[in-house]
């Protein structure tokens, strides 16, 4: 994608977690939309892994806006979960995205894979693929990243959304939730993915 000053950014999701998360990491000069102030729901993400539904977000909210759209598909991988949620990590959460639902069946899952599973490190990593779409000039670009952890035994912590309270980052103490906004910003899958991607802003 060519590098072009973007003045005018969809940010392509109707997370509000996210969609602080991202108009924090971008210049002050760009002026940014959420899907809402056009009125438009999101698309069904029918992709098979992280980058092809954040695809599916960005040409989607590009061509209905008419603007240049920057959108996130991202979520927790556990790995005695076999990847788990994955790239359903938002469907755990029910259709209200209930994030406490989403923690409990977690917490329901490693319990049945094992008992024990408190005793023992649980490997997990968040995965952030970002993408830039523009619809008029047929362009697109998308890159992945992630943050290795573990799984705290209990939720722990208020801030962020999502599965913050379950998630402690390697070399951390703290879970995500427990961490101040502006630190997990500067470590997180998303800040990581933003950037490699920030140079065709
Ligand atoms: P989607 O990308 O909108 O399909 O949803 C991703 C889901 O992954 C979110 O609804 C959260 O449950 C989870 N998730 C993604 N990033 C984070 C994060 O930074 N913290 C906590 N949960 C996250």
């Amino acid at each position: 994608m060519q590098n072009i000053k973007i003045k005018k950014l969809l940010i392509g999701t109707n997370n509000k977690g996210k969609l602080k998360e991202i108009r924090n990491l971008l210049p002050k000069y760009i002026v940014t939309f959420s899907p809402s102030d056009f009125n438009l729901k999101s698309p069904k993400e029918n992709g098979k892994t992280f980058k092809e539904n954040s695809l599916i977000k960005s040409r989607f909210f590009s061509k209905k806006s008419n603007l240049v759209c920057l959108a996130d598909d991202s979520g927790l991988e556990i790995d005695i979960l076999k990847k788990k949620p994955g790239i359903y990590s938002a469907r755990w959460g029910g259709k209200n995205l209930d994030f406490n639902k989403a923690i409990e069946r977690v917490y329901k899952e490693l319990k049945k894979k094992n008992k024990n599973w408190k005793e023992k490190k649980v490997k997990a990593r968040f995965i952030c693929a970002l993408s830039i779409s523009n619809f008029k000039k047929k362009k697109v670009v998308c890159v992945q990243s992630k943050i290795e952890g573990h799984i705290s035994n209990k939720p722990k912590g208020k801030n962020g959304f999502g599965y913050d309270p379950i998630f402690i980052p390697i070399k951390k103490k703290l879970t995500f939730g427990q961490m101040k906004p502006s630190e997990k910003y500067k470590i997180d899958h998303r800040y990581k993915a933003f950037k490699k991607i920030k140079k065709f802003l």
